[in-house]
């Protein structure tokens, strides 16, 4: 009885097995295909300045949508992408998709806002990394300035003196960057001296739980602290209500990303959202 209790169990386990990895086969061999099928979108999230309470930049966000199965979130393809080697172009697309919608923001007449762009550690290894980059900024003609790479800790402690070799070209190229989801590896901010970076980005977690936990608005306080301390900028990811938004701005945190302000949005959208905002001003509730 057990024996065949077991061998149902495994039966349907197996099956199971089977079904996933039919559709990571399939996801796999769908992948290969999204760049050339025109699959791919950028979307954008506003970044908002506490102070002035105005955009100064936008995080670029890639989407897959699949004819099939449609939209596919990055948490699904993107370990995908970077398992297949396809982040290498991958990224280089996003990166220039990126800057090219950033240079038709200015053209309608925007105010110039960073765009970050999202940087895998596999991409990291390829040895054009640096060539890639200078040759999206050359063709696009996007100033240097205003482009950031969102970089994660994981990435930069695998081999800490390559990254710091690599992150000096970036920005030897006047590219700033970005150490993203920061706190949630094993880097402390006294590490992080030794890397050129211009922000770090608090990691949402932090920031989903600064009303209730008091050790959570410790950490975000030191990280704001120490970043400063650092002459760095930092950003708050994630932030979703007005309570979040007024402690942040409490503590001097520099600028604020979330559903609060806006969620990602195509680039039209972005576009009309940035035009929107300038003409209006309208924060959803800030108590300042
Ligand atoms: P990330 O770089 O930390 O991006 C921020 C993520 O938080 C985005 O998820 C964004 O939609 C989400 N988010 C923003 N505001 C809120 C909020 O208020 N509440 C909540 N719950 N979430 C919020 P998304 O777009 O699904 O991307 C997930 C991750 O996938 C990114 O995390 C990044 O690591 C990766 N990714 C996305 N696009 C790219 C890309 O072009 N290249 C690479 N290498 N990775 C990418
Ligand atoms: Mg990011
Ligand atoms: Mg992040
Ligand atoms: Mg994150």
């Amino acid at each position: 009885r057990a024996k065949e209790k077991g061998r149902n169990t495994y039966r349907f386990y197996a099956a199971k097995m089977n079904a996933q990895s039919t559709e990571q086969l399939m996801l796999e061999s769908a992948l290969r295909h999204a760049l050339d099928r025109g699959e791919l979108e950028m979307y954008y999230q506003p970044k908002m300045n506490l102070q002035t309470q105005r955009i100064v930049g936008v995080e670029a966000l890639m989407r897959w949508h699949h004819p099939i199965l449609g939209m596919i979130p990055p948490v699904q393809f993107i370990p995908i992408a970077e398992e297949l080697g396809l982040i290498v172009s991958m990224g280089k697309w996003a990166l220039e998709k990126a800057c090219a919608d950033a240079l038709a923001w200015q053209k309608h007449g925007l105010p110039e806002v960073l765009t970050s762009v999202n940087l895998s550690p596999r991409q990291f290894e390829s040895r054009t990394l640096i060539a890639d980059i200078k040759a999206v900024l050359e063709s696009s003609g996007l100033d240097p300035s205003l482009l950031e790479l969102e970089i994660t800790e994981s990435a930069m402690m695998a081999d800490p003196e390559h990254a710091v070799t690599l992150l000096r070209a970036i920005r030897d190229l006047g590219v700033g960057l970005a150490i993203d989801d920061f706190g949630t590896g094993y880097s402390s901010l006294s590490y992080l001296k030794h890397f050129p970076l211009s922000t770090v980005k608090i990691d949402r977690a932090f920031i989903n739980d600064l009303s209730q936990d008091a050790d959570a608005r410790a950490l975000i306080d030191g990280i704001i602290t120490l970043a400063h301390g650092l002459r760095m900028k930092v950003v708050a990811e994630g932030v979703e209500t007005a309570v979040q938004f007024n402690y942040l701005h409490s503590r001097g945190c520099d600028e604020a990303q979330g559903y609060w302000l806006c969620k990602p949005v195509p680039a039209d959208e972005a576009r009309d959202f940035m035009a929107r905002h300038l003409r209006n001003r309208i924060v959803p509730s800030v108590v300042v």
